[in-house]
């Protein structure tokens, strides 16, 4: 079946619709019914809270293994734990 587009005019297939897909999408972004798309990604941070700088450390097979358990233990990421730790 096919059908012409009542607003902008295309034939589109479809079924019992009298605006095709892409008017759909734009009509129910512009009546609020759905917000537009976000861009995609992680937002930016405020500036100053973004981590920007990354300090290297030398360990030990064994020392990587003590801090990878004791990171999971306490639930958080290694980078997390190990900030915690220096910083207080
Ligand atoms: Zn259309």
């Amino acid at each position: 079946m096919k059908g012409v587009c009542r607003t902008c005019g295309k034939e589109y297939k479809g079924q019992q619709k009298t605006i095709c897909g892409p008017c759909f999408k734009k009509a129910r972004i512009a009546h609020g019914i759905v917000d537009k798309p976000r861009k995609v990604g992680r937002p930016f941070l405020p500036k100053g809270q973004a981590k920007s700088y990354t300090l290297h450390t030398r360990v030990t097979k064994e020392e990587t293994q003590q801090i990878k358990a004791a990171a999971k233990k306490a639930n958080q990421t290694i980078s997390k734990w190990l900030r915690e730790r220096i910083l207080t």
